[in-house]
């Protein structure tokens, strides 16, 4: 295995190619695609890259490639429809009982199949101004159904220890914020970010604190990125996951069973397993549901109930989340008449294996 060592994080096509982790000849459409979507390759992860793998699926998920500058049918800049909920700037209310807060424009990575890559970079959008924040602030102020405050953006964990809980007090000080729960990539992308000090800001009275990892393959599981996330959960902070299906990364049950045992064992629940959004230059990431499908079905017959994730597919249009798992339970009879057979209703339920059986079975 060839591994990287570099001091600081790449941002530039030049450099990736100047590392051995980008085509010379890719050179001229690396650029365009920069110029567009965000590059950065943080020392942690460059080391997790094995540069004498074409199919490196840590590679694919960071290194851009030409692919990125062809927009498929059905991509679009806001994929998962953030825009159409947004009662004021930073805020998606989507759901009754809680809101996104995009906090901050920047990651410590830019993964190649982000679904906000048209908001999330240096020089996409301007940092949140103070006056913007209050009104955020106030916004959840005067909505007593928000019980989840997401912090989210960006990587929340980007933002000082200081400034996080400057944040994290002003919303436990609202009372009906009973959940506030970040989603970070840092842990896998920097470890040495969280500090003890990041963790004593995440720590507030008054609302109880959730962290969500985004980590999308086993190999990101370092033993930094580890101990990272054992120093949130020894403070007291429940961890979730949230990884993304790729095609070429984890599209294959072996690989997603070993991320979710991962996951385990690190004393992180398995949350969701999505669905690729259709954000723009990413098909040559996606898979299909059916493969989807085919995949938690396969999970489902091989590691415990601990081990699974939800999998999940964001509407386009800003509709949510729906459920894209496969269907375990079928009626087994349709009737004509309208006459109350709720007694009678019988089902095909498929187990593990696929097998289908009545239910309930004949008498
Ligand atoms: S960490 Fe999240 S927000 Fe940042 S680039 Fe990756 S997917 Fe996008």
């Amino acid at each position: 295995m060839s591994r990287i060592d570099i001091a600081t994080t790449l941002r530039q096509p030049a450099e990736l190619v100047a590392h051995g982790l980008a085509r010379a000849d890719d050179l001229p459409d690396l650029e365009k695609v920069a110029s567009r979507y965000a590059v950065a390759l943080t020392p942690d992860i460059a080391a997790l890259i094995d540069r004498n793998d074409p199919d490196d699926p840590i590679a694919r998920q960071f290194i851009p490639t030409p692919a990125e500058l062809v927009t498929g049918p059905g991509e679009r800049a806001d994929p998962i429809g953030d825009q159409a909920h947004s009662p004021v700037a930073a805020i998606v209310h989507r759901y009754p009982d809680r809101v996104l807060f995009k906090l901050v424009h920047v990651c410590a990575v830019y993964c190649r199949f982000c679904f906000r890559r048209e908001m999330v970079g240096p020089g996409k959008d301007s940092a949140l101004s103070e006056d913007a924040y209050r009104r955020a602030l106030d916004y959840i102020r005067d909505h007593p159904e928000i019980w989840e405050v997401i912090l989210t953006g960006g990587d929340p964990l980007m933002l000082s220890p200081r400034r996080l809980a400057e944040i994290m007090t002003d919303l436990a000080g609202i009372e009906h914020v009973r959940i506030v729960r970040l989603h970070t990539r840092v842990p896998v992308a920097e470890p040495n970010r969280v500090s003890a000090d990041l963790v004593a800001a995440l720590k507030v009275a008054g609302a109880t604190t959730w962290v969500a990892l985004h980590a999308n393959h086993a190999r990101e599981l370092t033993m930094g990125a580890r101990a990272a996330c054992a120093r949130m959960i020894d403070a007291g902070i429940p961890m979730v996951s949230q990884s993304v299906l790729l095609r070429g990364v984890n599209d294959d049950s072996a690989t997603l069973e070993t991320l979710m045992r991962a996951f385990v064992e690190c004393r992180i629940k398995p949350y969701y397993l999505h669905h690729g959004d259709l954000a723009p230059g990413t098909a040559h990431l996606r898979t299909t549901l059916e493969r989807g499908q085919e995949l938690i079905r396969a999970l489902r017959g091989r590691v415990s109930g601990l081990c699974q994730p939800d999998y999940v597919v964001d509407i386009p249009g800003g509709h949510g989340k729906s459920q894209a798992g496969p269907n375990y339970v079928a009626p087994a009879n349709s009737y004509s008449d309208d006459r109350d057979r709720s007694q009678e209703k019988r089902y095909y339920i498929t187990d593990y294996c696929g097998d289908v059986h009545l239910y309930p079975p004949e008498p």
